[in-house]
């Protein structure tokens, strides 16, 4: 069996087509408009957006100017800093022990990893000696339960499942069992798409509430997990879902494959513009339980263009 690498193998690998060509741009031998244009283009094809990639040019064009850059080499080591710098304010890690249960809802489209996500979390927190709970609020779709119950059962820990069930109910009943039962962290997987988005924030928000209900302050951390593959895509449903619930977080799933990555310098200004960043707690590197990261911007930085 072939050795897998490291993560950071993944995630540079993953990125390869956006980190070469963007380190192609600085291959030639002048500091010209060619050269921010060729960048322009690159970025704009890693999912950057016309903001960040505007961002990140005009915080270039500074720091050139001020280091005296004289090779395209230096400028591209200034690039890093200036993605290094952009992202920084998504580095944040998850707190847990606050509060008994610290309680998790979890949000995001079908398909975004959400399912995954949470096993992967579960492993994580497990690992560091939490006691988890999961509970199965998208009751909608049979596949979703199942799901759940596999990765409850794989990594171990108790669940919180009823077919057919109210998706509000079973997650109230789920935060009461973690308490009554002494549970560390209560995390609830919610439905990803219903008939429509209106729908889907309302039953979300329900959720929310409900939580809310079942113990005074809860939820702690709302999470919404987003295929950093679905570029741009990826930066409206983060609005939208910060729009209805609130963000206290996000895990940015498939880094390793062929993502193009760009979609973090998007959500890093869209979070500035905010005012408090909706910190990027973990990255999905693969499909295994050990594949879920930390997120630190200038290993990201490095990963892309070193
Ligand atoms: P959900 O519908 O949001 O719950 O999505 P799932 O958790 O079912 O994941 C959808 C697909 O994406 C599955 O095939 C997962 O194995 C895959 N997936 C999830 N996270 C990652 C990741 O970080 N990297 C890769 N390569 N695949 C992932």
């Amino acid at each position: 069996k072939p050795e897998r690498g490291s993560w950071m193998d993944r995630l540079r690998s993953g990125l390869r087509k956006t980190g070469s060509s963007i380190t192609q741009v600085f291959t030639g031998t002048r500091i010209d408009d060619e050269l921010y244009e060729e960048l322009e283009a690159a970025l704009l094809m890693a999912d950057t957006g016309v903001a960040a990639t505007q961002h990140l040019l005009d915080d270039l064009k500074r720091r050139v100017k001020e280091s005296k850059a004289t090779t395209p080499a230096a400028v591209k080591g200034l690039l890093l800093d200036a993605i290094a710098e952009l992202l920084a304010p998504l580095e944040k890690s998850l707190t847990v022990g606050l509060h008994t249960p610290t309680v998790i809802m979890v949000a995001g489209v079908n398909g975004a990893g959400k399912t995954t996500s949470i096993g992967k979390l579960t492993r994580y927190l497990s690992d560091h000696g939490q006691r988890v709970l999961l509970a199965a609020a998208d009751t909608f779709r049979a596949a979703a339960r199942e799901q759940l119950a596999v990765w409850a059962d794989r990594t171990q820990v108790q669940i919180v499942s009823q077919e057919g069930g109210d998706p509000a109910s079973v997650t109230f009943d789920a935060v009461q069992a973690g308490r009554s039962r002494g549970c560390d962290v209560v995390i609830a997987d919610t439905a990803g798409r219903l008939a429509t988005q209106l729908h889907l924030m309302e039953e979300l928000k329900k959720i929310h509430r409900v939580i809310g209900k079942a113990m005074n302050g809860a939820p702690h951390e709302v999470l919404l997990v987003v295929d950093g593959n679905t570029g741009q895509n990826a930066l409206a449903q983060v609005k939208a879902f910060d729009e209805a619930l609130g963000l206290t977080g996000m895990v940015v799933t498939k880094l390793d494959g062929t993502a193009k990555g760009g979609v973090l310098a998007a959500i890093a200004l869209w979070s500035r513009q905010r005012g408090t960043p909706v910190p990027v707690y973990f990255i999905g590197v693969g499909e295994s339980l050990e594949d879920l990261q930390t997120f630190n911007a200038r290993e990201f930085a490095r990963a892309l263009l070193e």
